[in-house]
C-alpha cells in the first residue's frame, strides 16, 4: 500500500562511519581473524554455512569441536560423511551437513583444497547460495562483495524506510547493500553490518542511540524503525502426527535405525517410527519392526520443522535376548552421542527415557 507520509531525504549512509564503529566494538567470535590478522578461508566458509539459520551461541560449540578435529578443508574432505553427521547432530538442517562434506571434498579434489575467491566460483560449490558466497568471498578475501543475510535486512530496510514487506523486499534490499559496499575493508564491512544488526539494530527496541548511522536512517527519523522490516503474513505450518517405536532389548540397548538418505533427515539415525502423516496412523503396531507388547507412553514430542509441525506419541517395547543387528543398531542411551541423532530424535529419547521406558 502507497505510504502518504512526506518521505525523509537524509544523507546516504557512508560506509566509513560503520567501519569506524566496528573498530571499536567488533565482536569477537572464534571465526573471527582479529585486527591484523589474515581470515582464514577455510573458518569462514565452515562458521558461514553452521550460521545459516542458527544463532551464534548455538554455533560457537560445534564451530570449535569441528575446527579441533578436522582443522582444514583437507581434513574435513578426508572424513567419513557418517562422522560429519554425528557431529553436526544438534545443529539442524542435515541437507547443510551433506552439503558441507561435499563442498570440503570439491575445495579438496578440483581447488587443491584452496577455496576460490569470487562470488560466482563460490556459488558453484555444493551449499553456497548467493549470501554465504558474498559473505565468504568479503570476509575471506575482501573482495567487494555484499553479505546480506536477515540482519543486514532489517538494518538496510530500516536504513532506508523499505516498506515492502518481507521477502518480496529482498532483491531491492540486496541491491541497497551492494550499494553500500566500499571498494576497501569489503570483509570488515560485511562484518559490521552483522554486528551492527545483531547488537544495535536488533529486531525488537533497536538501540539507535548508540548507532553510527542515526543520522542517516530513514526509519529513525520516521519513528518507524520498530515497524521494521514489514512481513507477509505467514500460513500456519501444516500438522502432521506419527509413533515412534523406543524398542528395548535384553541387554538394555535400543533400536536405531538409520533413515533414507534422500529427504528430510537423510542419512541420520532414528527410533523406527510410522510415517509422519495428517491423520493418526490407524494401526502403529503395524509399522513397528518388531513385535511387542506396547505400552503408550503418557505425553508426546513435538517438533517443528520448516514446513510442518511433527507431534509423535511414543510406544515402548521389549524383547527378549539381544536384538536382532539386521534390524539396525542396537545402543545403550549412554552412547547415543556416538551416533547421528537429530535434534528430534534426543527429543525422544528423553521423553522416552523421563517415563523411565528403558528400564
Ligand atoms: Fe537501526 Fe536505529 Fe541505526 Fe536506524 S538508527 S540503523 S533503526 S539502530
Amino acid at each position: 500500500m502507497p505510504d502518504a507520509r512526506p518521505r525523509p531525504t537524509p544523507t546516504p549512509p557512508d560506509p566509513a562511519d560503520l567501519l569506524a564503529w566496528y573498530d571499536r566494538h567488533r565482536r569477537v567470535l572464534p571465526w573471527r581473524a582479529r585486527p591484523g590478522e589474515t581470515a582464514d578461508p577455510y573458518r569462514v566458509w565452515l562458521s558461514e554455512i553452521m550460521l545459516q539459520q542458527t544463532t551464534v551461541a548455538a554455533v560457537v560449540p560445534y564451530f570449535l569441536r569441528f575446527l579441533a578435529r578436522w582443522p582444514t578443508v583437507d581434513a574435513l574432505a578426508a572424513a567419513p560423511l557418517d562422522d560429519v553427521l554425528t557431529e553436526w547432530a544438534g545443529l539442524g538442517y542435515y541437507a547443510r551437513a551433506r552439503n558441507l562434506h561435499a563442498c570440503a571434498r570439491t575445495v579438496a579434489e578440483r581447488h587443491q583444497g584452496m577455496f576460490p575467491s569470487h562470488p560466482d566460483d563460490l556459488a558453484r560449490l555444493p551449499g553456497i547460495g548467493a549470501y554465504t558466497a558474498g559473505a565468504i568471498a568479503a570476509i575471506a578475501f575482501d573482495v567487494p562483495a555484499a553479505a546480506v543475510d536477515g540482519n543486514a535486512e532489517r538494518v538496510l530496510a530500516r536504513l532506508f524506510s523499505v516498506e515492502t514487506p518481507l521477502p518480496a523486499a529482498k532483491p531491492k534490499l540486496r541491491a541497497l547493500g551492494e550499494s553500500l559496499v566500499p571498494e576497501k575493508r569489503a570483509g570488515d564491512f560485511a562484518q559490521a553490518l552483522m554486528d551492527l544488526g545483531a547488537t544495535i539494530c536488533t529486531p525488537r527496541k533497536p538501540a539507535c542511540a548508540l548507532c553510527p548511522w542515526r543520522d542517516c536512517c530513514a526509519a529513525f527519523r520516521l519513528g518507524i524503525a520498530e515497524n521494521l522490516p514489514r512481513r507477509a503474513a505467514k500460513s500456519e505450518r501444516p500438522k502432521r502426527v506419527g509413533v515412534a517405536f523406543w524398542i528395548v532389548d535384553g541387554t538394555g540397548a535400543v533400536l536405531l535405525q538409520r533413515r533414507r538418505e534422500k529427504g528430510l533427515l537423510g542419512g541420520m539415525m532414528e527410533f523406527p517410527s510410522t510415517e509422519w502423516t495428517a491423520a493418526a496412523p490407524a494401526n502403529p503396531a503395524a509399522a513397528a519392526p518388531v513385535s511387542a507388547e506396547w505400552r503408550a507412553l503418557p505425553g508426546s514430542v513435538r517438533h517443528v520443522f520448516t514446513h510442518f509441525e511433527l507431534t509423535l506419541a511414543v510406544w515402548a517395547g521389549r524383547i527378549a535376548g539381544r536384538g536382532d543387528p539386521a534390524l539396525g543398531v542396537w545402543v545403550t542411551p549412554d552412547r547415543f552421542a556416538e551416533h547421528a541423532l537429530p535434534s528430534l530424535m534426543r527429543k525422544v529419547a528423553r521423553h522416552a527415557l523421563s517415563k523411565a521406558a528403558g528400564g
